[in-house]
């Protein structure tokens, strides 16, 4: 640089001479008024500034030193030129500003420590110091921004931002600083290599109340950055190891990092990096040395904004939150009713139910995989997986899983509840996989409960330590009531099937029941009531073939009476060989052990001669019911089926039934065939009877006929005339003779009616000749009972056909009970004939019959009251003659009475009574 010089260059030396003085003068005032400080707080005995002052006076020191090398240098001509020097720029821009805002900064504290100290020597030192201080910056500035000028002559005074610090007035800096109170809060990362300015901002910072933390480069501020969260950091622009460029860059490109405001401190001659860290996302910057009000203000509002921004930060998040949360049970609702739709189509199929369920559980609470487990009531089985590691699998199929605290699923059943483990590594319990090298870490297990029953367990595994969310809990458990609902259905669609296919066979059974009884019941044959019961039984039991045996007691043999699917030569061969009480065949033990035995497979079974035809025959398994009565052995029922294997024991029961209808019906048999014997000859012993009756009856008429005779011969004077006192004596022998012949012919009338021997003897009569013959012999009776006695008999009645002697002898019956019956008022008779009929009816005044009487006194041996009757006499056979009678000659007979009122007998009968009516 050339050092030749003109005037305009001599005036700039000249300038530069005296700025170089006012360098040097200011720099002595400094350390003047440090100097002084210090004696006057000594002085004052303000021990607690001792460590700021003696921070002013090495920076003092240092100051004075820089500046001296500085102009010892040979930089006395570039200080002469006007123009700086880049060492001297340099120093002018950092070495010397850093002792100078030192100076200025720890003075300035002292400022407002001695607020309160207005006036004394002490806080007037200081207040020197501290313009002083203002004062080498300002020329600082001005030496600087000359250069600048000198060195980029186009260059306007866009560098030249003085010193926004210096400029301020010192006075109104106090009056904030004091009246600032508010506590701030926020985590401050200052970072700045310059130990002066770390501590000054954090002793202010602190002062107004936010947390701070220090790094000394920017290395130490990534480092500080990892490992906890700051609201704002104060990031030096020139740092020896990174750049605050760097630090800002690599913190914006942080995910973590990039909404941490960043405050650059600047040098007031950075102000253009300052500009690039704006644009490179830098909040804001603070020119050095620090104004307390700009830096409260600049600190205050980026610590706002990042509430500001944490505040949407939170809501945004807060918001995503709540969409992924509605997105996440959109989802799992949306699978529920998928599942419960599957659910629904798959009664028949529970298998697909558990697979698509462990598939959802994989897709929606993202876990590795997914296994339902069935429980048996003594220990889990794996039914259905999904994802899981083939060695796992391996595992838990051969490995089922007891209840206990050794395992999720296990702990599940022993609590029936959820159980959600975040490490099973933490849980020294978790034993269940043993020394299998599994990945599992976080593990949910819940319980599918039907009321307090466990039916398995639903469970979900993570191969690293992630809790699951309640909404994935919640969908688990969800997924586990399904899991039951299906199940439910599943059991209740068996259970109805099962039902239903009871009812159906029992339908059968009682169908077969029903017709087996039925044949019971009506058909005596007992050959087709066996045939029956053989074929249902057959039918029933699912079985080919059946016989059954009746045991024939006195010969000890089981004959065979019945046979269904049988051909003939095998039942030639079972008769050929007859089985006996004692032989040890099925048919034997079954009946004298009185229990159903059978044989599973023939082939197995130490096969008698028997079972070998019937092995020939095709069939290997038996079944033998014993047919018991209450006191003896009746025989048995044995099915056969080709195919060999047990009876279900309702097959075994539903025979027992029909071996109890066997026993039924071959009794029965037994017992109609017993009574048809007995019947038969008792038949028999009654014809004896009434033939004998009737003989006698007929042997006894003829002496009693003659000795009537005889007595009226007698009576008639035939023998002589008898003595006046045997008259009465024979008139009571002939009415005695009557009545006895009476008594004689209804005996003989009733045999022969029980013979079937009663024979009409068809005939011509007159109706009203009849009424005549019935007067004249009962006219005397009824008048010495002092009975009116009355007749009616139509005029022009036609002739009637029939036993004229017989239908006398009714009407002589009906009013003769009429007046034996009447002790006073009347008897009356009428007779007319309508349609074809005679209409007769006898009356009288009498006790009359009770209503439930009427009808059976037409039976043979009736009487109302025997009493009464016996002191009235009778034989109770008269009324059931006279229906014999009348309806022999096609007609009918009855009475209608009213007790106490009287009675009357009706009759009708047909004018011609048919010929073939019993005509002889
Ligand atoms: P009986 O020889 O006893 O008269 P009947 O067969 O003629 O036998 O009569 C049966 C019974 O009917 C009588 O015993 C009597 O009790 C009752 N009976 C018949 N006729 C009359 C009547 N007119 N009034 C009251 N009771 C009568």
């Amino acid at each position: 640089m050339s050092t030749h010089g003109t005037d305009p260059q001599l005036s700039e030396r000249m300038q530069g001479a005296n700025t170089r003085e006012q360098v040097l003068a200011t720099v002595g005032i400094i350390s003047a008024h440090a100097e002084n400080v210090h004696i006057e707080a000594t002085r004052h005995g303000r021990h607690d500034l001792e460590l700021d002052i003696n921070r002013i006076l090495a920076a003092a020191r240092d100051l004075t030193n820089r500046v001296e090398r500085l102009i010892d240098a040979d930089t006395l001509a570039t200080w002469s030129m006007g123009g700086l020097h880049p060492a001297a720029q340099h120093a002018l821009r950092h070495e010397l500003r850093t002792p100078l805002n030192a100076i200025k900064g720890y003075g300035e504290m002292l400022q407002e420590d001695l607020a309160d100290q207005r006036g004394t020597p002490l806080q007037a030192a200081v207040d020197h110091l501290v313009s002083a201080a203002n004062d080498l910056l300002v020329l600082f500035d001005r030496l600087v921004a000359l250069s600048v000028r000198k060195s980029r002559p186009g260059a306007t005074g866009e560098e030249a931002p003085t010193t926004v610090a210096s400029d301020k007035p010192q006075g109104s800096l106090r009056d904030r600083d004091t009246s600032s109170a508010a506590v701030q809060s926020g985590t401050i990362l200052i970072v700045d290599d310059n130990e002066a300015n770390r501590d000054l901002l954090s002793r202010r910072l602190t002062r107004d109340g936010y947390r701070v933390s220090m790094a000394v480069g920017g290395q130490a501020a990534l480092d500080a950055l990892a490992d906890a969260d700051f609201d704002l950091v104060l990031l030096d622009l020139m740092m020896p190891d990174i750049n605050g460029l760097e630090v800002l860059q690599r913190m914006k490109a942080d995910v973590r990092l990039r909404m941490v405001p960043v405050i650059m401190i600047t040098a007031s001659a950075e102000m253009h990096s300052a500009i690039h860290c704006i644009e490179a996302g830098a909040e804001d910057y603070l020119p050095k040395p620090f104004d307390p009000v700009l830096l409260r203000a600049r600190i205050g509002a980026c610590l706002e904004k990042k509430r500001w921004r944490d505040r949407e930060q939170d809501y945004l998040r807060r918001l995503e939150a709540h969409t992924k949360d509605l997105q996440e049970s959109l989802k799992q609702q949306t699978a529920t009713s998928e599942l419960l739709k599957v659910i629904g189509r798959s009664i028949f199929d529970l298998q697909s139910v558990f697979e698509l369920l462990v598939e959802y559980c994989v897709k929606l609470c993202e876990s590795e995989h997914a296994f339902i487990l069935r429980f048996d009531g003594r220990v889990l089985r794996l039914v259905a997986h999904h994802d899981v590691l083939p060695d796992m699998k391996g595992y838990v199929e051969r490995n089922p899983i007891p209840p206990g605290r050794g395992s999720g699923a296990g702990r599940a059943v022993l609590e029936r509840r959820t159980i959600h483990i975040a490490d099973i590594r933490n849980d020294p319990e978790y034993t269940y996989y043993g020394t299998l090298a599994v990945p599992l870490r976080t593990v949910l297990s819940v319980p599918m409960l039907r009321g307090d029953e466990v039916l398995g367990v639903i469970a979900i595994n993570r191969y690293e330590v992630r809790p699951f969310t309640a909404s994935q809990i919640a969908l688990m458990e969800t997924f586990a009531d399904q899991a039951v609902i299906a199940i439910e259905n599943v059991r209740l669609f068996e259970e109805v099937q099962a039902r239903t296919q009871e009812l159906g066979r029992s339908v059968a059974e009682l169908k077969a029941l029903g017709e087996v009884s039925q044949a019971v019941n009506s058909t005596i044959d007992l050959k087709t009531v066996l045939a029956t019961i053989v074929a249902k039984a057959v039918q029933l039991s699912d079985t080919e073939a059946g016989t059954i045996y009746v045991l024939h007691e006195e010969s000890g043999e089981f004959e065979l009476r019945s046979t269904y699917g049988m051909d003939e030569a095998l039942i030639a061969g079972f008769k050929g060989k007859p089985i006996r009480i004692g032989d040890k065949t099925v048919v034997d033990q079954a009946t004298v052990q009185r229990v159903a035995v059978q044989i599973a497979d023939l082939q197995h079974d130490d096969a008698s001669r028997v079972h070998n035809a019937i092995l020939r025959a095709g069939f290997r398994a038996l079944l033998t019911i014993p047919l018991l009565g209450v006191d003896r052995i009746v025989g048995a029922l044995v099915v056969r089926r080709r195919r060999p294997g047990e009876f279900p024991k309702d097959t075994v029961e539903l025979l027992q039934t029909f071996a109890a209808q066997s026993v039924l019906a071959i009794q029965n048999a037994r017992l109609f065939h017993e009574i048809e014997q007995k019947s038969r000859e008792l038949e028999i012993a009654s014809q004896h009877k009434s033939q004998f009756v009737a003989n006698m009856s007929h042997e006894l008429r003829t002496p009693l006929a003659a000795m009537l005779g005889y007595a009226e011969l007698l009576q008639e004077g035939i023998y002589g005339a008898p003595p006046e006192k045997f008259m009465p004596i024979l008139t009571r022998m002939r009415s005695n003779g009557k009545h006895l012949l009476g008594l004689i012919n209804t005996v003989l009338d009733i045999s022969k009616i029980e013979a079937g021997q009663f024979k009409l003897n068809i005939g011509e009569y007159a109706l009203g000749s009849i009424v005549e013959t019935v007067m004249v012999a009962t006219e005397s009776l009824a008048a010495t009972k002092k009975l009116a006695f009355k007749t009616e008999v139509a005029k022009g009645l036609p002739y009637g056909l029939g036993d004229e002697q017989r239908v006398t002898q009714v009407l002589l019956n009906l009013v003769g009970n009429a007046i034996k019956f009447t002790d006073a008022g009347e008897v009356r008779i009428t007779a007319g004939a309508a349609n074809g009929h005679f209409k007769l009816s006898v009356s009288d005044t009498g006790p009359g019959i009770p209503a439930e009487e009427c009808e059976r006194i037409f039976e043979k041996f009736r009487q109302v009251d025997s009493s009464n009757t016996r002191a009235k006499g009778g034989t109770g056979l008269g009324l059931a003659i006279a229906r014999e009678i009348v309806e022999m000659h096609g007609g009918r007979i009855w009475v209608e009475s009213t007790l106490g009122q009287g009675s009357t007998f009706r009759m009708e009968l047909p004018v011609r009574a048919p010929v073939a009516a019993g005509a002889a």
